[in-house]
């Protein structure tokens, strides 16, 4: 099954993708893990990206339909994907669409999960993460231990960059600007399931499965 998750900054469309890999085994494509690593290694990709994620506007189209089309040969996503975070255009959409073509594939389903702007600036602002090991904390719900070392793997927990408040409200206007006008696009195509995502993570993990699943019995 191929997954397009969509969602505002915020909206936990990580969170929701890691669970989902667990109890469906598909992989998930995070473009913004992919464009953080690119940086973190001073890939030719990062040092394009690096300018564009600082300031919280979205990296070009040809570079993230670059970045997907390498992912896609990978044997993983024979079984499908979750997509976290792509496509944020409509001519990455598009793109996607000819990709999944191209290997006898098809989109089976984009799930957008729907948070108020207050509580996206709040959760992002609270959000910290493992530089190493990628394990996620937040100061409100769930805060790092006091010697800032992650539990998993003793690495340092930081905050992103662009989880300042100024990019969190700019990420914000360009995601109304140009990925919300997908929900319309997938609507059309009768692709579309609105979920609220207001809540535990559990309570939208179960939203998000029973979508899933109501999908795979038709
Ligand atoms: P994320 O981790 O998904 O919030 O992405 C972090 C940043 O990476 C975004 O603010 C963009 O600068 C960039 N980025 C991630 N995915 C995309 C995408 N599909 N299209 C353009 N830029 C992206």
């Amino acid at each position: 099954m191929n997954v397009i998750l969509l969602g505002a900054p915020g909206s936990g469309k990580g969170t929701q993708a890691k669970q989902l890999v667990t109890k469906y085994g598909f992989p998930q494509i995070s473009t913004g893990d992919i464009l953080r690593k690119a940086v973190t290694d001073g890939t030719p990709i990062g040092k394009e990206a690096q300018k564009f994620m600082k300031a919280g506007e979205l990296v070009p189209d040809d570079v993230i339909l670059g970045v997907i089309e390498e992912r896609l040969k990978e044997d993983d996503c024979k079984v499908g994907a979750i997509f976290d975070g792509f496509p944020r255009t409509l001519q990455q959409a598009y793109g996607l669409e000819s990709l999944l073509k191209r290997i006898g594939s098809a989109l089976d389903l984009c799930v957008s999960l729907e948070v108020p702007d207050d509580k996206v600036v709040t959760r992002l602002s609270a959000r910290r993460g493992c530089s190493e090991c990628g394990q996620d904390y937040n100061m409100i719900s769930n805060p790092p231990p006091a010697d800032g070392r992650c539990v998993k793997c003793s690495g340092e927990i930081i905050q992103r960059t662009d989880d300042q408040e100024d990019t969190i409200r700019n990420r914000l206007a360009v995601y109304r600007r140009q990925t919300k006008p997908l929900q319309d696009y997938y609507s059309g195509r009768g692709l579309l399931s609105i979920v609220d995502a207001d809540g535990s993570p559990e309570d939208i993990f179960t939203k998000v499965c029973s979508v899933l699943d109501d999908h795979d019995k038709e």
